[in-house]
C-alpha cells in the first residue's frame, strides 16, 4: 500500500476517535509505552507466518511517527540519534554504539548493549565478548564452507550507551531506544536476525523465557527469521562453556539458511 496513503487513513481514523489498531504480526516489545504481555512464540524449525508471534497492541501513534523505511537510512538513524539523552543511560557513556558492519548483510546480530571496551572505541562488539563472536562467525562459516567474515555481517546492540556497570538495560531504556534499532533492522532487512541473549530477545519476541528455552528455534520479527543463541559475554563465563557447542549449532543454522 503506497504510505502517504496508510498515512492519511490512519490520520482520518485518529480524527474519528479511533485510537486501537493491532498488528497481528509483531511482537510487543517493539511498540513504545505499551505493556508488554506474553507473545506466543513460533517453535516450528523454519520460520512460517501461521506460526509467528501474535502481537496484540495499538501501534497507532508509532505508524504515524516512524518514517518510511524506504526512505530511511542508517545516516538518518545515526543524525536522529545526534547526542542523545532521551534516557538515563546518557549519564555514564562515553561514546555512543550505534552500530557497525555491512549496511547490506544477509545476517544482523544483534546484542544487548556496550561494554566498557566498546563505549570508549564507539563500536560494537570490540571485547573479549566481541574476538569471541567474531571467531565464532569466521570459524563456524569456515567449517561449513561458507565464505563469511565478520565485516559481511552487521552487528548492533538493543541500546546504544553503556548501562552502568555494565548491568542489564531497565525496561523504560530499552523501550526508550529500541524504535532505533527497529529502524536499523527495517533498513538492512536482513535475512536473519540473531538474537545475542535474553534482552536481545525479549527487545524483539516480547519473549520473557530464558535463552536456554528459547534458543535453537526460528521466531520472526517482522516477518524475518529470528534465531536466538547465547550473548558472547556468557560464553567466557566458567558456566557457560558448556554452552558453546549450543551456540555453534545455532549458527551452523543460521548461516546455512541465509547463504545456501
Ligand atoms: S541508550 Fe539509546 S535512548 Fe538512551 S541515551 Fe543512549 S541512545 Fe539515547
Amino acid at each position: 500500500m503506497n504510505p502517504e496513503f496508510l498515512r492519511q487513513c490512519l490520520l482520518y481514523f485518529r480524527d474519528l476517535g479511533l485510537r486501537d489498531l493491532y498488528d497481528r504480526t509483531r511482537p510487543l516489545a517493539s511498540v513504545s509505552g505499551v505493556r508488554t504481555p506474553e507473545v506466543q512464540l513460533a517453535t516450528d524449525p523454519l520460520p512460517s507466518s501461521s506460526a509467528a508471534p501474535v502481537a496484540q497492541v495499538s501501534i497507532f501513534d508509532e505508524l504515524l511517527a516512524a518514517p518510511d523505511p524506504t526512505e530511511d537510512s542508517l545516516e538518518k538513524i545515526r543524525q536522529d540519534i545526534g547526542d542523545c539523552r532521551r534516557c538515563r543511560l546518557h549519564e555514564s557513556r562515553t561514546r555512543i554504539v550505534f552500530g557497525d558492519g555491512n549496511p547490506q548483510a544477509r545476517i544482523v546480530f544483534v546484542g544487548e548493549g556496550p561494554g566498557a571496551e566498546e563505549d570508549a572505541q564507539g563500536l560494537p562488539f570490540v571485547g573479549r565478548a566481541g574476538q569471541l563472536l567474531t571467531a565464532m562467525i569466521e570459524n563456524t562459516a569456515q567449517r561449513e564452507g561458507i565464505p563469511l567474515k565478520r565485516a559481511d555481517v552487521y552487528i548492533c546492540n538493543v541500546v546504544k550507551c553503556r548501562p552502568p556497570e555494565n548491568r542489564t538495560p531497565r525496561p523504560d531504556e530499552i523501550e526508550t531506544c529500541s524504535p532505533f534499532l527497529f529502524r536499523q533492522l527495517r533498513v538492512i532487512r536482513p535475512k536473519v536476525i540473531v538474537a545475542l541473549g535474553a534482552t536481545a530477545a525479549r527487545a524483539l519476541l516480547g519473549a520473557r523465557e530464558g535463552v536456554t528455552k528459547l534458543r535453537g528455534k526460528w521466531y520472526r520479527w517482522e516477518n524475518i527469521p529470528v534465531m536466538v543463541t547465547y550473548h558472547p559475554s556468557f560464553l567466557l563465563r566458567p558456566t557457560g562453556q558448556a554452552a558453546k557447542r549450543e551456540a555453534w549449532e545455532d549458527l551452523k543454522k543460521v548461516f546455512h539458511y541465509a547463504y545456501d
